[in-house]
């Protein structure tokens, strides 16, 4: 009966399941409005929030992609008299008339009255005269004027979280500058009397702040920007004074503990008492239950566990698509879970769960996945190597060599 409870509710909120959860929650993440300009070379991992298209038709004329001889196909075999040599960069090129040909290189111009480029290895030549050993076929071996796209096609998107490969057609487009949008705004309050700074040496009773450093990268890696990080003692007042200042400057304020159910839990009271409207308290999954999420206007809360496991998978799973979402990201804003074989067993009881895992590709060419060991959500040495989540669905038992689906991070 009690397990029956624990398994339907949180602090009397009915749990919900992780997919409800993620979409109460994107319901009411608006991507944001306006996008500021900044230096191409900055843009590695912001989202655009305005096409780049190209500044001119792509290629502007037609260009050899082989070293070889450009020619009339119509003239088919014959020996050609041999004009010049067109390199990439060549600005003026003769006409090519029947029976003639021009050497040019890969990149160079392909002159007008040639309709094909037959490659160097495929020629030789005598005295001047070229001789051709196929026959030569028309539009063979060159990029067309405009095969690209004319000029203003966009090449890239508004949406578009950039990427190296994505700045490199930006450059191709000339675009100095982009718009991006803002990166949200984000402070993070690590909370527990027991918590220490991470980098001291803990008394027995004490705990280093270790979340907060990982909650950090988590979210700087989603995409958000974190304008200040510090520790909260279980104090009611000091609890409530921290988080309203963490509202005046963020877009998101995501708490570390204190949403559970022990009698220094005070969060959820805080929230409400600063009139962030509850989204959910508890969602079905193991480890992260106690995971809170609310929101005043377009402001955001995610009180995440303690739990050093259960911090770091809520924010995997709530934090990533909310961060995507107020990034103006537009698909894929989560990772696609993958199909993998499991090289250690796994169970679970009578919630979703997700265990911290690494993946790797085995001989056969499957993906191998082991779990890293835990004795439980607070058991941080398992986050030790972990590049992927294992996804296990409710009351299952799988065994090695099972077929199974996980998440892969970063
Ligand atoms: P709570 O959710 O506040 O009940 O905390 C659950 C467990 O997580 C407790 O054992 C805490 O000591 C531990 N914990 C809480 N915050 C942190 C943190 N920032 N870093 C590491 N462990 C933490
Ligand atoms: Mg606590």
């Amino acid at each position: 009966m009690t397990s029956d409870i624990c398994e339907s509710q949180h602090r009397g909120n009915p749990l919900v399941s992780c997919e409800s959860a993620l979409s109460q929650l994107l319901m009411r993440a608006t991507p944001p409005r306006s996008a500021e300009p900044i230096p191409l070379l900055a843009s590695l991992g912001r989202v655009l929030g305005k096409a780049i298209s190209l500044d001119r038709m792509e290629p502007p004329l037609p260009r050899s992609a082989m070293d070889g001889f450009a020619l009339r196909s119509e003239d088919q075999e014959i020996p050609r008299e041999l004009l010049s040599t067109v390199y990439a960069g060549t600005a003026e090129v003769p006409m090519i008339g029947v029976g003639q040909a021009v050497a040019v290189m890969t990149g160079g111009t392909v002159p007008p009255g040639a309709d094909t480029v037959v490659p160097v290895e495929c020629t030789e030549v005598h005295e001047g005269t070229l001789f051709v050993q196929e026959m030569p076929l028309a539009g063979r071996h060159i990029r067309q004027a405009g095969e690209m796209g004319m000029e203003g096609k966009d090449i890239l998107h508004a949406g578009q979280r950039m990427t190296s490969a994505d700045i490199t057609a930006a450059a191709g487009c000339g675009a100095k500058e982009v718009q991006v949008f803002p990166k949200p705004r984000v402070v993070i309050l690590s909370t527990g009397d027991e918590v220490v700074p991470w980098d001291t040496i803990p008394a027995l009773h004490e705990v280093r702040d270790s979340n907060r450093v990982g909650v950090a990268l988590q979210v700087e890696s989603f995409g958000g920007f974190v304008v200040e990080q510090t520790h909260v003692l279980d104090d009611p007042e000091a609890l409530e004074s921290s988080v309203a200042d963490a509202l005046a400057i963020a877009d998101l304020v995501i708490t570390i503990g204190g949403v559970s159910m022990g009698q220094k839990d005070h969060l959820p009271e805080v929230f409400a008492s600063l009139h962030v409207e509850k989204l959910f308290h508890g969602v079905s999954v193991q480890p992260g239950k106690p995971v809170w999420a609310g929101c005043r206007n377009q402001q955001f809360v995610l009180g995440l566990p303690g739990n050093p496991i259960s911090s770091f998978v809520m924010l995997e799973i709530f934090g990533r698509p909310l961060l995507n979402q107020l990034s103006g990201q537009h698909s894929p804003k989560l990772p696609q879970p993958q199909a993998g074989v499991l090289l250690t067993p796994a169970s679970s009881r009578k919630r979703p769960r997700y265990l911290p895992a690494t993946s790797s590709v085995q001989e056969d060419g499957l993906i191998g996945v082991r779990v890293c060991e835990e004795s439980g959500s607070g058991d941080w040495s398992a986050l030790a190597g972990a590049n992927a989540l294992l996804l296990l669905p409710p009351r299952a038992e799988r065994h090695v060599g099972d077929a199974i689906t996980y998440l892969p991070l970063g």
